[in-house]
């Protein structure tokens, strides 16, 4: 799926742990062929041929994801759009990331064949089919974090209590670490890894991270990241740089770090305080100056909203 997993447990014994570890890796496999765009033979990859055609059968897990992906477009009022597959390619970040910035007239041929509104999703018939033709959907922003979830369903399952999984940034934190504690995890500065800009404690929770540092190209000087503004087709012109999101689920974690990234701050946070269980931080960058916007209150982000 063009990202590395990870999956750190804390277990009694070491036999316990290396067959867990190939049921992780099986699962990890099962997954990829269903969601992967980089494999021609997955679910995804058999949509997006078929789908614009004629309705195409789904498997449950598939409209799972595509369900949330439609709850996510709803509340951020088309923000967040999985149907983004034509402009990835267009700008050169999908199937390889080799940047380029496509003419106007490319732009908006391929305008037409986006709009989530065109995904129609048929729950009773189990069928996904796309009204426009020529659409392709893209789950890169909500399938890492639905990954996780059901590796750490894996994990629960077999009785572990005390683990991390970690699928590029997209993290679900199960029980305490092995100190007893609630995890820590440290919101790197966008601009220089070395520095952490504050620490999240996480305890079965998830959190994803979302940067424009991880994946984009520069052109003229221009940074272009992978995140595209649905509504313009051109890459997000928010101040954001990172965002991360925590909650209950990572694929919901997921999906909303991307959103923000599109949503800018301001209306990013309103949204993040609407929904239930769920809190985030998002880094804006204006003239090289860095600032955290939290979405929820504590002494410890007060003391670092003034170190900013
Ligand atoms: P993430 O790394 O989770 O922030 O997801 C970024 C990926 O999501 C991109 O590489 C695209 O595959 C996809 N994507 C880009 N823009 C959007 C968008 N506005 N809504 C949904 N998915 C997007
Ligand atoms: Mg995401």
């Amino acid at each position: 799926m063009g990202t590395m997993v990870s999956v750190e447990i804390a277990g009694n014994s070491s036999e316990s742990l290396s067959g867990i570890m190939e049921k992780v890796w099986e699962e990890g496999e099962r997954l990829e062929s269903v969601f992967s765009r980089y494999l021609p033979g997955s679910e995804i990859s058999r949509i997006n041929r078929e789908a614009g055609i004629s309705p195409v059968s789904v498997s449950n897990e598939m409209m799972e994801v595509l369900s949330r992906a439609e709850d996510i477009s709803l509340k951020t009022q088309g923000a967040f759009d999985i149907s983004v597959g034509p402009l990835m390619e267009i700008w050169g970040f999908f199937p390889e990331r080799k940047g380029q910035v496509p003419s106007e007239a490319d732009l908006a041929d391929t305008m037409a064949r986006v709009g989530w509104r065109a995904i129609e999703l048929d729950r009773s018939a189990e069928t996904i089919h796309f009204s426009r033709p020529g659409m392709e959907i893209d789950l890169g922003a909500l399938a890492k974090g639905y990954v996780v979830d059901r590796l750490v369903d894996l994990l629960r399952v077999e009785g572990f209590e005390s683990a991390m999984v970690n699928a590029g940034g997209d993290i679900y934190c199960l029980g305490e670490n092995p100190d007893g504690r609630k995890w820590r995890i440290g919101v790197e500065h966008p601009r220089d890894e070395e520095e952490i800009l504050t620490v999240l404690e996480l305890k079965d929770r998830a959190v994803a991270t979302s940067g424009d540092y991880r994946n984009y190209f520069i052109n003229s000087r221009l940074r272009y990241s992978h995140i595209i503004d649905p509504r313009t087709g051109r890459p997000g012109e928010s101040q954001v740089v990172e965002v991360s999101v925590m909650a209950p689920d990572c694929m919901t974690a997921d999906g909303l770090a991307t959103s923000m990234f599109v949503m800018g701050a301001e209306k990013g946070i309103k949204l993040l305080r609407e929904i239930e269980d769920v809190d985030g931080v998002i880094v804006t960058e204006e003239n090289g100056k860095i600032e955290l916007h939290f979405s929820y209150f504590s002494a410890k982000n007060k003391s670092m909203q003034a170190l900013n």
